[in-house]
């Protein structure tokens, strides 16, 4: 199977929510999130067609890429799961090293925190990157759904119903 950058992102947020998005239980329509993460896209940035590329590459969707300069740009509503978002926009760029663009940056916006954070790529994170993509694949495979985390992330998921309701 291929593994994609939400794949990645829910690995660090919560492995119950990858198995459950991997095994086809898939509720991210209903998230109130999601929809306002949308509007944020579609409304903060609407020349960004004109300026920047979507890309898809190896399954893998970049919504904005700025061909010219080399930069992933990753728009976020709140940065309650940083780590998440920048491992979602680290696997953007081992992507595009591994389809032959070098060097290429991210930069994660948070509009409404007005905030910005760089992202780069390193050796150690191609490593890592690598363990990811197994252990992605080892908790996906898995025949028991893994147990509910109780965090405060889960209060904004769109399967805490399922997991707690
Ligand atoms: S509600 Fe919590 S435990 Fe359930 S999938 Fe979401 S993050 Fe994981």
């Amino acid at each position: 199977m291929n593994i994609t950058a939400t794949h990645i992102n829910y690995f660090h947020v919560c492995i119950r929510k990858l198995w459950l998005f991997s095994n086809g239980i898939q509720m991210e329509h209903n998230s109130q999130a999601v929809s306002e993460g949308k509007l944020i896209g579609d409304s903060t940035y609407l020349d960004r067609p004109e300026k920047y590329t979507e890309l898809l590459i190896d399954n893998v969707k970049i919504d904005y890429y700025d061909a010219k300069n080399k930069v992933v740009h990753e728009v976020k509503k709140s940065n309650k799961v940083e780590q998440a978002h920048e491992a979602q926009v680290k696997y953007y760029l081992y992507v595009l090293l591994c389809n032959g663009v070098e060097g290429a940056t991210g930069i994660i916006e948070y509009p409404t925190l007005r905030h910005t954070t760089l992202v780069i790529l390193t050796s150690e994170d191609i490593i890592e990157i690598q363990t990811w993509e197994k252990e992605i694949l080892n908790i996906i495979k898995q025949t028991t759904i893994p147990p509910t985390i109780n965090k405060p992330v889960c209060k904004k998921c769109s399967y805490y119903e399922f997991c707690y309701v």
